[in-house]
């Protein structure tokens, strides 16, 4: 997500939070359906997209890893649509060749408006927050910021092909979250504003983004910008992942994000943030999957899995 998130970090602390930090014991049990998510393949899937380098827009890796994630989908029988536009660099006029990727599984309820689970695919073409100012034009491999929400949404897939969710949810991944430059938030998010100006569907029931959920010190607070609007939702969110027992879940307040998640909020989107910004290697070439681990992966992993099998109130 953007630098401009930093700032406003700073700004949120006196923010309360919307809850009571008491936790509840945890009660409904979770079901066998939910406990199916495999964090193990899902760290596997963080690891192959890893593989193709550093994937941002004009490189091998970006057009294998699209290769990749549609015979992912297509392999589980899972339809999928694709977004390609072109953004205009505003620094020099060059054409930025851009995919969003649209996966849909029907639910059993057609009356409820479906889900929305996103991640961005693309990781940052430049290390910017490198200590070493000559690393700083490199590619990151974007371990975490990138392939840590796309890797759960795969193996989200796997469940969701074997039987159909409650509601019809859709797995979006999101080109050019990453692109722009430091001060300039306009060319941020490029993927999911595409998306929102050209959405698939009338309406959404919600909309849940995972980025950079695979730190292995992962510590999952509330995002602000969702909590300031949607603050029942938020609620209902953390709530189950509470009784999940999901511990990197926490009802404090976290930072101010600035994420794929603002363009859909914009649209009247009932859009929520899972994000952990507390990560050392963020948009430095240390953001490798040695940072990211199997048992965070599954902390998010198992909570859009009981999302998408017990619809919220
Ligand atoms: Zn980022």
């Amino acid at each position: 997500m953007s630098y401009a998130a930093i700032l406003l970090a700073a700004i949120s602390l006196g923010l309360p939070a919307f809850a009571s930090p008491t936790l509840k014991t945890p009660k409904a049990a979770a079901t066998s359906k939910e406990m199916e998510f495999d964090s193990t393949r899902a760290y596997r899937y963080l690891n192959e997209q890893c593989a193709f380098g550093p994937r941002n827009t004009g490189t091998d890796a970006h057009a294998q890893a699209i290769r990749y994630f549609t015979t992912h989908f297509k392999s589980l029988g899972i339809p999928l649509q694709t977004q390609e536009f072109v953004h205009t660099d505003m620094q020099s006029g060059a054409p930025v060749p851009l995919t969003n990727l649209i996966a849909t599984v029907k639910g059993k309820d057609a009356k409820r408006a479906p889900i929305l689970f996103c991640a961005h695919w693309d990781s940052r073409p430049r290390a910017d927050q490198e200590s070493n100012a000559a690393l700083r034009d490199r590619p990151i491999l974007g371990a975490n910021d990138g392939a840590s929400g796309v890797a759960v949404l795969l193996e989200l897939a796997n469940l969701l092909s074997r039987k159909p969710p409650a509601q019809t949810v859709f797995l979006v991944l999101f080109d050019g979250e990453d692109y722009g430059r430091e001060g300039n938030i306009d060319e941020y998010f490029l993927g999911a504003r595409y998306f929102a100006e050209h959405l698939p569907v009338k309406e959404f029931d919600y909309a849940l983004l995972l980025d950079m959920i695979g730190d292995t010190d992962l510590h999952l607070p509330i995002e602000q910008n969702s909590a300031a609007r949607n603050p029942a939702l938020v609620k209902s969110i953390w709530d189950r992942a509470t009784a999940l027992g999901l511990s990197a879940f926490t009802k404090t307040p976290g930072p101010s994000v600035l994420d794929d998640h603002m363009p859909l909020l914009a649209k009247g989107i009932r859009a929520v943030d899972i994000i952990d910004f507390d990560y050392p290697a963020w948009h430095t070439l240390g953001d490798t999957p040695d940072k990211c681990s199997a048992y965070s992966l599954g902390m998010t992993g198992r909570l859009v899995a009981s999302l998408a099998y017990r619809s919220l109130p």
